[in-house]
């Protein structure tokens, strides 16, 4: 369960703010699919933000789980961040390492054994396609494939939400529909899936919950919306 309630984020540079996020109230129950869409600085990413804990909101209050983000200590953000894995446009892999060491990496920094990791890396590859490039680089792998590798990692521990910010938008349509596919899949296993995105098509091939934004404001909440270009 995710709640924002009167949720405000208001950035201050010098004497400029900037209200990136005005007065957001929504819920979200377990095992949900919701997609946020709206166009560049409406705020999808101040929500990613606030829901990782990377940022505090300015007024209201933000709920994951058991956690009010709020009102978390730094010694309680590891907990909160065990539960939500993040995909981002960027991928963010480290390039020095293979496909494999970066999926083993999320486990060894939430503390699983080596016989744990070995059992579960080449399975979670397995699961999007990429046990046969395993020993593969970021560099030595496209970009749908990068983007599959990052799914990996993020599910690795078992999430109860995958945040998936923008996760299409370097990819084709033909790699951007396999990855839809897997978030699909993903959310049919039982994981709460976010999905933000400016992408008309991917949103209305969905059938899913939106919630449209527009300068920091929730415009809209629909079950099964459709994107509607203002
Ligand atoms: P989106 O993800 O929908 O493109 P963002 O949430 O990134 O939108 O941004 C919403 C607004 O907040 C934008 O006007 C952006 O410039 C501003 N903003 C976001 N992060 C910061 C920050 N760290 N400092 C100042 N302004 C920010």
């Amino acid at each position: 369960m995710i709640i924002f309630q009167n949720v405000s984020k208001v950035y201050k540079i010098n004497s400029h703010e900037t209200v990136a996020l005005d007065d957001a109230t929504f819920h979200i129950k377990s095992k949900e699919f919701v997609t946020f869409v709206g166009k560049s600085g409406a705020g999808k990413s101040t929500i990613v933000k606030l829901l990782v804990g990377e940022d505090k909101p300015t007024k209201g209050k933000v709920v994951v789980g058991s956690y009010n983000v709020n009102k978390l200590t730094s010694k309680e953000l590891p907990f909160l961040r065990r539960k939500i894995g993040v995909i981002f446009q960027d991928f963010r892999l480290l390039m020095n390492k293979t496909a494999y060491e970066n999926v083993a990496f999320a486990m060894e920094a939430a503390g699983r054994s080596s016989k744990e990791i070995q059992e579960f890396v080449p399975q979670a590859l397995d699961m999007v396609g990429l046990k046969h490039k395993m020993s593969n680089f970021p560099r030595e792998l496209s970009g749908g494939e990068k983007q599959r590798v990052a799914i990996a990692r993020a599910m690795i521990n078992h999430p109860d939400v995958l945040i998936a910010d923008e996760p299409t938008g370097n990819l084709d349509p033909v790699n951007t529909a396999d990855i839809m596919k897997l978030l699909l899949r993903i959310n049919e296993l039982g994981t709460t899936v976010l999905l933000t995105t400016h992408n008309k098509d991917i949103v209305n091939g969905l059938n899913k919950r939106v919630i449209s934004m527009e300068d920091g404001k929730i415009i809209r909440d629909e079950e099964e919306g459709k994107y509607i270009l203002t």
